[in-house]
């Protein structure tokens, strides 16, 4: 059999999901061994000419990380669908928005403000903004146009598979790997990689149908092993997870963070964690609950911290022209 020509690339991302694909460890070799890298700029020095040159679906499989964030990876994007035979969005950022997309939660000018005024490191008093084009002596420089919202690579371009995880476990990798080598892929549009339940329902942890009182940070207990995260009163995104990475972190007496995503039924990771933590909380009336979930530091970073491009929300409410107005359509 021919090998498989593959590429990675590498957006609005951490770069998390490119070093764990090297997590695969030697298996690497067995890999190089089915499949020629064509384009992995993060490993090798490959330009976008070099991918424009190919012929459309040159690439047997891209691995695409990263949301789009900007007008460079929503190109990128598309260029790559063109050359590449199976696309795949490849962990939380691509499938979902993931930390990136946390910044939906501000405006596009907010966002400026705080990186070029604001930041304490910052030294801008002629209140310099980037530019998409800059006139110099030798002609137009060009950057990319910063989008106001942040949003999936489904959302600019069709998508073959979804393997989501921040970054997906290696083994997970591996599996789908093997399963693109030997050409055992499910139906076009199926999230691989992961399991079919919840987080909670591959986590040993015993429930003892207990109701809490009070939220604690995990630095601020230590919480007695084999029980429940949450009903130890510790944030833990079990509930609303996707599982797949084998509950590792509760291994470990850490909370779930969630960076799985929704679980196949769920589409609002934050809306289903919401609705878990309402069943646990021991209130009496709106004030005693209001005081344990005022015990919640950054519930929306925590409910949307891997889901936000595909929640309900998309994005706070903006303020345009004075007037408060919920944007829900996705805009660039
Ligand atoms: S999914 Fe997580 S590890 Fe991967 S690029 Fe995004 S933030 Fe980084
Ligand atoms: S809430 Fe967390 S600790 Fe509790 S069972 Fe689910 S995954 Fe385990």
């Amino acid at each position: 059999m021919a090998k498989l020509k593959l590429g990675l690339y590498w957006a609005a991302s951490c770069g998390g999901c490119e070093i764990a694909v090297l997590e695969i460890g030697d298996r690497i070799l067995t890999l190089l061994e089915h499949a020629d890298v064509v384009f992995w700029p993060c490993v090798a020095d490959f330009k976008y000419k070099d991918v424009q040159a190919y012929d459309d679906g040159y690439m047997d499989v891209c691995l695409f990380n990263g949301a789009i964030r900007n007008s460079e990876g929503e190109e990128v994007a598309q260029l790559l669908r063109k050359k590449s035979k199976v696309l795949v969005a490849f962990g939380s950022c691509a499938t979902k928005g993931c930390i990136p997309a946390l910044a939906n939660l501000y405006g596009r000018q907010e966002l400026l403000d705080r990186a070029y005024l604001e930041c304490e490191s910052v030294d801008n008093p002629q209140k310099i903004f980037p530019q998409t084009e800059t006139a110099v002596a030798e002609g137009k420089l060009h950057l990319p146009e910063f989008y106001t919202t942040v949003r999936t690579l489904a959302d600019v371009v069709p998508v073959d598979y979804f393997l989501p995880g921040c970054p997906p476990v290696a083994d997970r990798i591996w599996d789908v790997v093997l399963a693109i080598v030997g050409g055992n892929l499910p139906s076009a549009g199926s999230v691989v990689g992961v399991g079919d339940k919840a987080v909670c329902d591959e986590c040993k942890r015993e429930k003892r149908q207990v109701k809490i009182t009070k939220f604690h940070r995990p630095h601020e207990i230590i919480p007695e092993p084999d029980w429940c995260l949450l009903e130890q009163g510790i944030l833990c995104m079990g509930p609303a997870t996707r599982s797949g990475c084998g509950a590792l972190c509760l291994n470990a007496d850490m909370p779930c963070r969630g960076c799985y995503g929704p679980t196949a039924n769920e589409e609002d990771q934050g809306a289903a964690m919401m609705g878990a933590i309402g069943s646990i909380i021991d209130a009496k009336d709106d004030d005693a609950a209001k005081a344990i979930i005022d015990g919640l530091p950054d519930p929306a970073g925590y409910f949307y911290r891997f889901g936000m491009s595909k929640s309900t929300l998309l994005r706070r409410k903006l303020r345009n022209n004075g007037k408060r107005e919920v944007k829900i359509e996705v805009l660039k």
